[in-house]
């Protein structure tokens, strides 16, 4: 089978993402489940934003899209993004210790290491 890097790229970044939110307790992120809301913008997980300081949770994590988003201060992404800036992986060129990180404690071998 004959795989384009870009089909390489997107199906290591489907790995990171089919973690799941839960990765986040070995990063220290205490994740609550959400309870029944009304409000559309209600994510499945909150915690207070890291990214910013705050009394009260703003930071949402959503399962559907995998996607995160802080009603405070606007900070967004994915697992991937989340996990990085976490880490302190803030350049891009930061993102090749995100990839050792991900390989170290999840095994998600490095997007070139595949097939
Ligand atoms: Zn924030």
């Amino acid at each position: 089978m004959f795989f384009t890097l870009k089909e390489k790229h997107r199906s290591y970044f489907e790995e990171v993402r089919d973690l799941g939110w839960v990765v986040l307790l070995k990063l220290g992120i205490k994740i609550r489940k959400k309870g029944n809301s009304f409000s559309p913008h209600t994510g499945d997980y909150i915690t207070l934003c890291p990214f910013h300081t705050e009394k009260s949770p703003s930071m949402h994590f959503y399962n559907n899209s995998s996607r995160f988003f802080c009603y405070g201060c606007g900070a967004s992404g994915d697992v991937f993004n989340f996990i990085s800036r976490i880490l302190g992986h803030n350049y891009y060129g930061d993102k090749i210790k995100t990839y050792r990180w991900l390989k170290k404690n999840y095994g998600i071998p490095l997007p070139w290491e595949k097939l």
